[in-house]
């Protein structure tokens, strides 16, 4: 199937609006007038821009698709992790994931449909990089999960302000330009006026994306997947990003943390008997202290029987090492264990 697709409306910036619209015809607080129903209403279709005149919407209608995600599937956990299976307009899916934190929900996003990293413990791995997330596609994403939380809002939350961080499927330094496009329309004032400080990229680390994201000078928050610090281990776990050396991966993730005064974790992903070793935590912060990190351990989410998640004695230890030089590290409790809420699990279970 190669039928060419409207662009989404949701990937248009709001600083394209006034051009397209007075390109319409139509005079310039028009532009005003949609990016509000846009990105301040979420709305989905044409039939809600009531206060819009009808010969605009037809010409938009024209050219823009005002959706591109079905929702397929929604999944509530007893923790309240829910997770979203969406269909994207060419039959493929991709997920996404809210998680209740204590003031504030962090959604979860997908920026490719699978990944061309190749890491041996990911879900999403498994069948190789389909295609890019265009900028609507992932700015879609937050305002799909925003309405559902408008619709159905979680009880213990002080508000109903959320975080985004791209942890969902796919390397999002792989896919820069779409990623940079989503961002901006996240924050920008006439957009979802999100303040940067709310949005975090989470990468694999390879020096090609980091360079990239550097380039950009975005001051959003980063996570570099580390998992191992050996560096034969690294590439059997993480073929592509292992590539890099670490040191080279961290130097960039530093010289970030410092333009933007803002801690860099480092993300585990703990699995049992493999990287839990104490003399691993030692290694782990002998790399990390001195820079301005932060650790957060994520104990290994099972997929098949090849990696586990650790002992609960183990994944401590490993912390207190860690404290012991000085180096902060959490420990993720992972959440939505009663539903497929590893990353890449439901796409996984629905196409195989
Ligand atoms: N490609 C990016 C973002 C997607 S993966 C990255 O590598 O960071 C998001 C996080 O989930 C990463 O830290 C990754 O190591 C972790 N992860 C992947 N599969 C996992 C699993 N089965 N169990 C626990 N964490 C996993």
């Amino acid at each position: 199937m190669n039928i060419e697709l409207p662009p989404l409306l949701h990937g248009l910036a709001p600083d394209h609006l006034a051009d397209i619209v007075g390109g319409m015809g139509q005079p310039g607080y028009r532009a005003k007038q949609l990016a509000e129903w846009m990105y301040r209403h979420h709305a989905m279709d044409w039939g809600t821009m009531s206060n819009l005149p009808g010969t605009l919407l037809t010409s938009l209608a024209e050219r823009f698709d005002p959706c591109g995600l079905t929702l397929q599937e929604r999944q509530c956990s007893q923790d309240g992790t829910r997770k979203y299976l969406f269909e994207l307009r060419d039959g493929q899916s991709i997920e996404s994931v809210m998680i209740p934190m204590e003031q504030h929900a962090t959604f979860c996003v997908s920026s490719q449909v699978g990944c061309a990293m190749a890491c041996s413990f990911c879900a999403t791995a498994r069948g190789g990089l389909v295609r890019q997330l265009s900028r609507g596609e992932i700015v879609e994403q937050v305002q799909l999960l925003a309405l559902d939380l408008m619709a159905d809002p979680v009880e213990e939350l002080g508000d109903r302000a959320f975080n985004v961080v791209f942890m969902g499927m796919g390397e999002p330094l792989d896919n820069v330009d779409e990623v940079a496009g989503a961002l901006k329309i996240l924050t920008h004032t006439d957009g979802l006026a999100m303040s940067p400080r709310r949005i975090t990229i989470s990468t694999s680390g390879h020096a090609e994306g980091l360079r990239a994201f550097l380039d950009l000078r975005l001051p959003v928050g980063l996570t570099v997947s580390v998992n191992t610090t050996d560096p034969d281990k690294r590439k059997r776990l993480m073929p592509i990003p292992g590539r890099t050396p670490l040191s080279e991966s961290l130097d960039l993730a530093e010289m970030h943390a410092r333009r933007i005064r803002r801690t860099v974790t480092v993300a585990y992903v703990v699995i049992d008997g493999w990287n839990d070793h104490p003399d691993e935590a030692t290694a782990l912060a002998t790399l990390v202290a001195r820079r301005p990190f932060k650790v957060n351990l994520i104990p290994m989410n099972r997929i098949d029987d090849r990696f586990g998640p650790p002992s609960a004695d183990a994944l401590l230890i490993f912390q207190k090492v860690l404290a012991d030089h000085d180096v902060r590290a959490t420990i993720r409790i992972s959440g939505g264990d009663d539903i497929d809420a590893a990353c890449g699990q439901l796409r996984r279970r629905r196409t195989s």
